[in-house]
């Protein structure tokens, strides 16, 4: 049986954002006449500290058992507003938001109208409200371990510093070695530093580390559970492969959190035919070029090459290939590897093509104009076609600034290929059910509050697995991964959300359709009732099976139709 309803309602003025169109005024006397409610006040900032205090002392001192305020998207401040009903001794699921700001004052011009469909809106929250009955928040035990998918520089950086923290970490690397697509590098930009200066004693660290458990030529096979509590199985990839260093292989891994760093993969430039690559040994790529450098060895065909042309954005930053992405590296890639060819080949010309120079990032302009400064001839041109001509290739482009084609004859040219997510991403994914944007990368959860999470809690992203990055960028990324897997480590619990499904087992038939409607893997058939139950753990409340069941056996929580149709008989009604 709920208490009776002893509503408070607050309305925000947002500064002018809502106040300048709606008249809160009117809205806050109309919601004082509404059932259940003891109290309405209005407020310039109801978000700010002062309007947070209303309603926590209004709640004490007025015995107030649920808060509705009036305001922005719940997106921007429903947590902010249910702590505020917490502190105030209101349960945080029987506080309800009207969203009066934006789909309200933003999009009406009309003061009165606008007013009259924010008293509706409140009419509708207030009545939903006074059915909104109490839960409580639980606690799932976490595992104190991570799993790190991946052994490049991200996942290495991620798994130090996890381990750092005194927590076992299991690194899974489906190679033969640690250090991923910068172990193939020679020299870093912009410092020109080598990698072997610092790479192989990272690799060191993680390999002495008693924390950490390598597993080379591995892939995480199978994962299950959630946030806290995954469950992963890790299978050899190849036969007679060296297995994991300090742990059997075949025991599932117990992990609190999990870091994806599985990276990228080079473009193929054999999907770009008309530059010849594979036909003509005078065309290679970035990478082949990182490892005549390092090796010291330019000759093409026995002959030391006098014209040496670089072409930007192959494979990036092409719609007709579907990689409309820029790969973010290869212009400094071209710069650093044009400036070590006119150093090791001083009476060479060396020409860089390019659509345009993005250089930036810390000290990047500066490393561009010293690729300039030491003769780097810098020519914007969209390049259709490399053929032979003798010994040499010709390289037909278009020049962009002067408008017309030319012709330009070279001994050595050097696509700088981008990044291409790895095609191992979709088993990663379809294991996690992680989310992946229309080029391929991992989906971060947000594009700036949440750039290392994913969809699924307890699960993170570091390196070019989500998008591509240069090394600075990749070892930023892998940090922040680690800081967050390691809240739910060191804490120790995690939070259950209380908003989830419940399915009465009197009424399902057993159909599995919830189960695969569910986009996090909640529900599962007990194999020994044949009806579905939802794991709380996994649950985000979203509702879709709740619509889908046929049985209307499923509830949700906090959306329950007795709650949902009185919102819509106030708005009906009105
Ligand atoms: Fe603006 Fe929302 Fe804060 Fe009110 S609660 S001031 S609507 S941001
Ligand atoms: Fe049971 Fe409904 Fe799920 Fe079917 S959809 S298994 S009836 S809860
Ligand atoms: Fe899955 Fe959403 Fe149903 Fe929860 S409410 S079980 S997340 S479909």
């Amino acid at each position: 049986m709920l208490a009776k309803p002893r509503i408070g309602v607050y309305i925000c003025h947002c500064g002018t954002n809502i106040a300048a169109t709606v008249d809160v005024g009117a809205v806050t006397e109309f919601a004082a006449t509404l059932p259940g409610v003891a109290v309405a006040r209005n407020y310039t900032y109801m978000c700010s500290e002062p309007g947070q205090a209303l309603i926590k002392e209004d709640a004490r001192t007025l015995g107030l058992n649920r808060v509705v305020v009036a305001a922005c998207s719940p997106r921007m401040h429903e947590p902010t507003f249910r702590s505020a009903s917490q502190e105030g001794g209101v349960n945080p699921y029987q506080f309800e938001m009207a969203n009066i700001r934006e789909q309200c004052s933003w999009v009406h011009h009309d003061r009165h109208e606008a007013t009259e469909k924010a008293q509706a809106l409140v009419y509708a929250a207030v009545m939903k409200a006074a059915r909104l009955e109490p839960l409580e928040e639980r606690e799932a035990p976490v595992t104190p371990a991570a799993l790190v998918i991946g052994g490049g520089v991200a996942g290495i950086v991620a798994a130090l510093d996890i381990a750092d923290a005194g927590f076992p970490v299991y690194l899974v690397e489906q190679s033969d070695h640690l250090g991923g697509r910068v172990a193939e590098l020679n020299r870093t930009f912009p410092d020109l530093e080598p990698v072997s200066e610092w790479l192989p004693a990272l690799v060191d660290r993680v390999q002495r580390h008693p924390n950490i458990s390598v597993y080379l030529n591995s892939r995480v096979a199978g994962i299950t559970g959630f946030v806290g509590n995954f469950e992963a199985t890790v299978e050899p990839v190849g036969v007679g492969l060296a297995p994991a260093l300090g742990r059997p292989q075949g025991s599932p891994l117990q992990v609190g959190a999990i870091v994806i760093a599985t990276g990228y993969n080079v473009f193929d430039p054999r999907l770009k035919p008309e530059f010849g690559y594979g036909l003509y040994p005078q065309v290679v790529t970035t990478l082949e070029l990182e490892h005549r450098l390092a090796s010291g060895d330019l000759a093409v065909n026995g002959k030391t090459p006098k014209e040496v042309v670089f072409i930007k954005c192959v494979g990036s930053r092409d719609q007709q290939l579907g990689r409309p992405y820029c790969s973010r590296v290869c212009c400094m890639i071209s710069a650093k590897q044009a400036q070590l060819v006119r150093q090791a080949l001083p009476d060479s010309r060396v020409t860089v093509f390019y659509m345009d120079v993005r250089t930036f990032g810390k000290r990047g302009e500066e490393f561009y104009d010293e690729a300039r400064r030491v003769g780097v001839r810098y020519r914007r041109g969209n390049v259709s076609e490399i053929f032979r001509r003798g010994d040499r290739v010709v390289v037909r482009v278009e020049d962009t600034l002067l408008g017309r084609t030319l012709e330009h004859e070279a001994d050595l040219v050097v696509l700088a290929v981008g990044m291409d997510p790895r095609p191992e991403a979709t088993d990663i994914a379809a294991l996690l059910k992680l989310p992946r944007s229309a080029d391929g990368f991992f989906l971060e959860a947000h594009p700036k509050l949440r750039p290392v999470d994913t969809a699924v809690d307890g699960v993170f992203l570091a390196g070019c697995c989500q998008g591509p990055k240069d090394i600075p960028d990749t070892i930023a990324q892998a940090k922040a991964a680690a800081s967050s897997a390691l809240i739910p480590l060191m804490r120790g619990v995690v939070p259950m959300e209380a908003a989830t499904a419940i399915v009465d087992p009197e009424l399902c038939a057993g159909c599995g359709m919830c189960v695969e409607i569910c986009p996090y893997g909640a529900p599962a058939l007990d194999p020994l009732w044949g009806v579905s139950r939802v794991n709380a753990v996994l649950c985000k409340g979203c509702g879709a099976c709740a619509v889908t069941c046929p049985s209307k056996a499923i509830r949700l929580q906090h959306f329950t139709p007795d709650q949902i149709l009185a919102q819509v008989e106030a708005l009906v009604g009105w």
